[in-house]
């Protein structure tokens, strides 16, 4: 099947970047992109320097692509129904309310877009999935489409994203693997067929691996978790090291070096964050706690608690060097995003750490390269929110926090630094300066 016209919902981390990487290597290709929220959308259209996310070489694809084949829409329904794929990219956050609460995945942006897809197709669609979901997804889309559809034939195929953010577009352009699930039947070959073709305009066919729909569908799970995995096994070894005198980057180095350990993900830090890790280890222990596998579900749960007992103790580490009340201090917080070259602050252990540091009293002087002043402040409000303070206390607290559009104004005056975001221009600075003043500097890296 020759495909000329793809939609995908959902304009966020995931839809924009992939669906850009797409249109440039597919310029025969007509690719909507859709979103319910049209600010996003109007973003999407509005100037380079501005789009809705910030990944390395981004904005040099939307360029080119932009107006050409590739386009940002609110009309969900025309797209969907003129468009042969449909990419489903929209959120899947963690339940916050019934069953699975604070661990399942709240599939309702998901159930939302099937409904949205089932009255809008008027012909044979191959729906895409490309968020993260729990495994068997795909039955209850599949249930959904075919319940208010139109009679006409919806194939549902697994095609979870891999992509880091910040390397997203190094990651869609050279991707380790494109993964593609679909039913074993001859429709259902077709379709992964077609998914195939498109991704073979770049990629070599021995990277294309093609599956069942629920080894699809959990690899993506079992990938995170992994390498969450690894953040906290490294992260635990730093708190020995801490107290038995071992340097914890010698320790990476060193394990690292063994080829069947290899060097990645070995670096000790504040703690992962970002929107997928803790979300799909909770996901998967919810997983396999429905499937009565209670002990597996307790060994993956290990993974976050240590997560929020690294991101806990380095708060306790700043809170006790400098005298436990921290009022008067002022520390400076350098770097919001949960990693370098993203504007993306969900889940940062920035986040946590700032609210402890606040509720000792501290003054914060806050920079970040890519973060806005408003979305620091949001992230800082909700936090208190979650934790139930009262409004009066929210708003003292976050008078104590001033944004600077530069590290040395943030620096400056301060009598601690803490750097939460290893952004390079924080790596390039002259730490010793400060150390030589007896100023503390709170760091995972090697300064
Ligand atoms: P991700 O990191 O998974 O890409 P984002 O939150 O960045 O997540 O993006 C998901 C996007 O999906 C958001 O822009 C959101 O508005 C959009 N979205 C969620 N549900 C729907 C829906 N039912 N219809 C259209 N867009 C949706």
């Amino acid at each position: 099947m020759q495909i000329k016209n793809i939609c995908c919902i959902g304009a966020g981390y995931v839809g924009g970047p992939t669906m850009a990487m797409i249109a440039l290597k597919c310029p025969d290709i007509k690719i909507t992109v859709v979103d319910h929220n049209s600010e996003r959308i109007d973003a999407w259209n509005g100037s380079l320097e501005n789009l809705p996310i910030y990944e390395p070489g981004l904005s040099d694809i939307v360029k080119e692509v932009r107006g050409e084949n590739l386009f940002f829409s609110n009309d969900v329904e025309t797209s969907i129904n003129l468009a042969e794929i449909i990419f489903m990219a929209v959120n899947t956050p963690t339940k916050t309310e019934g069953k699975g609460s604070g661990m399942a995945a709240d599939l309702s942006n998901i159930e939302a877009c099937a409904q949205t897809i089932a009255k809008a197709s008027k012909s044979d669609k191959i729906v895409v999935e490309k968020s993260t979901v729990p495994i068997r997804t795909a039955e209850k889309i599949k249930e959904i489409l075919d319940d208010n559809g139109n009679e006409v034939n919806f194939e549902i195929l697994s095609n979870p994203e891999f992509l880091a953010e910040g390397t997203a577009v190094k990651d869609l352009y050279e991707p380790d693997r494109v993964l593609i699930g679909g039913d074993e039947t001859e429709s259902g070959e077709k379709a992964v067929a077609a998914l195939v073709d498109i991704y073979s305009n770049w990629i070599p066919k021995d990277k294309i691996l093609t599956t069942n729909v629920w080894s699809s569908e959990l690899s993506k799970l079992a990938s995170n978790a992994m390498l969450a995995q690894r953040v906290s096994s490294i992260n635990s070894l730093s708190a020995l090291c801490e107290k038995t005198g071992a340097d914890i980057h010698e320790l990476s180095k060193a394990i690292g070096m063994d080829h069947r350990i290899g060097p990645h993900f070995l670096r000790a830090s504040v703690g992962f964050g970002g929107s997928c890790f803790k979300k799909d280890i909770l996901n998967l222990v919810y997983l396999c706690k429905y499937y009565g596998l209670n002990e597996v579900a307790e060994y993956w749960h290990q993974v976050v608690k240590i997560n929020d007992y690294q991101k806990k103790r380095f708060a306790q580490n700043i809170i006790d060097r400098l005298g436990g009340n921290l009022e008067g201090h002022k520390i400076a917080i350098l770097g919001w995003a949960f990693k370098t070259n993203t504007n993306d602050s969900r889940e940062s252990p920035a986040i946590y750490i700032s609210s402890k540091l606040l509720e000792k009293g501290a003054s914060l002087k806050i920079y970040d390269p890519m973060v806005s002043k408003d979305k620091i402040f949001q992230d800082l409000k909700e936090i208190k929110i979650s934790k139930g303070i009262s409004d009066n206390l929210i708003n003292k607290q976050l008078n104590q926090v001033s944004i600077f559009n530069n590290m040395e104004s943030s620096i400056q005056d301060s009598n601690g630094v803490a750097i939460l975001t290893e952004w390079d221009q924080f790596k390039k600075y002259n730490w010793k300066l400060l150390k030589q003043k007896n100023i503390p500097v709170f760091s995972h890296m090697s300064l």
